[in-house]
């Protein structure tokens, strides 16, 4: 095991009566990509803006390298790149003068800027756009962009909160492929995303929900974590057969996969054998069944659902 380069210790914040995030201990480890995953209002950018020194923590401390991310939150600047959510460039700036103007605010010396942003430019494929308004950049471009300005003082770690949100698949890919090159070079990534199959690219993953953190492990680790086969059904009609699925007692969830139904059942064996006997639904067709590894979709649907009858405790980190 690595090095933790992040240590949350008990980190809450509170919004008047909201609890945004809720006694958070967590620790990272130095070149992994962690991902932050959890729904709308989870807790996800209130963690990260505590961590940036952003936002002060109600109680619970948090440091990066050992440094607290409040009390030194000058000092901890140095030591990464922040790609926030909401678009942070400038949109009449080129995109050289933009890769200017955050090495200037972040004091890179005079004599290692234009290596900087070459090598920068190089890395995020834009060296063709170098004198393009940046408002004139593509959406997947711009973002590239950001976190080409969020690395020009060579900080070892990364924070990236959705940063592939509103992406098509191939600027999506275009990006997690610059995330592994920079990875490769010993940079410690910690990226928010509401997309389960971007969970599966990261070597660690952790799971807030109302400010909570439910888990952390590797996505290896999360899907070995079910104590059951999953079962898929195909049946005829699809959506009043999830409806009534849903309202067995013995099922405790049903998710719809490519026109098939997915349950989340304590014991599916027993149940198939069931039905196998006696088919109780006679307005539904069962056409077929497969059983199917678990993905991080199922994980995320279990533990944000409480399906403790499917999971098995996780190994600790
Ligand atoms: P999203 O995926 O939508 O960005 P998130 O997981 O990043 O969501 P947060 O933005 O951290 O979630 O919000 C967590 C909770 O804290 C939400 O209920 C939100 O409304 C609340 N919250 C966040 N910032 C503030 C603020 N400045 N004042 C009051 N409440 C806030």
């Amino acid at each position: 095991m690595g090095d933790p380069v992040i240590l949350l210790d008990h980190l809450s914040k509170h919004y008047g009566e909201t609890r945004a995030v809720q006694e958070l201990s967590l620790s990272i480890e130095r070149g992994s990509i962690f991902g932050f995953l959890g729904a709308n209002g989870a807790g996800k950018t209130t963690t990260i803006r505590m961590l940036c020194g952003l936002v002060r923590p109600t109680s619970g401390r948090a440091s990066i390298s050992a440094l607290d991310v409040w009390r030194d939150r000058q000092r901890v600047r140095q030591k990464f790149g922040y790609v926030a959510q909401r678009f942070s460039l400038y949109r009449d700036l080129t995109v050289d003068e933009n890769l200017r103007f955050f090495a200037g605010a972040c004091r890179v010396p005079g004599a290692e800027v234009d290596r900087r942003i070459r090598r920068l430019l190089q890395l995020t494929d834009l060296e063709e756009k170098r004198n393009a308004p940046s408002g004139s950049l593509s959406g997947g471009m711009r973002q590239l962009l950001a976190i080409a300005c969020a690395l020009v003082h060579e900080p070892p770690l990364l924070f990236l909160d959705e940063p592939t949100s509103g992406l098509d698949p191939l600027h999506r890919q275009q990006m997690w492929n610059l995330l592994y090159d920079l990875s490769n070079t010993g940079i410690t990534i910690f990226i928010t995303t509401h997309y389960m199959d971007e969970a599966e690219r990261c070597t660690d993953a952790g799971f807030i929900d109302q400010g909570r953190l439910l888990a952390k492990a590797s996505p290896r680790a999360f899907k070995a974590s079910f104590n059951t086969k999953l079962l898929e059904l195909d049946i005829d009609p699809v959506m009043p057969a999830l409806l009534r699925l849903r309202e067995e007692a013995e099922v405790l969830g049903v998710s719809l996969r490519s026109g098939s139904l997915r349950l989340y059942a304590a014991e599916p064996e027993k149940l198939v054998a069931r039905w196998r006997e006696r088919w109780p639904f006679p307005e539904l067709q069962w056409k077929g069944e497969r059983w199917v590894e678990p993905d991080m979709e199922d994980v995320f649907t279990a533990y944000s659902q409480g399906y403790q009858a499917v999971l098995k405790p996780l190994p600790t980190p």
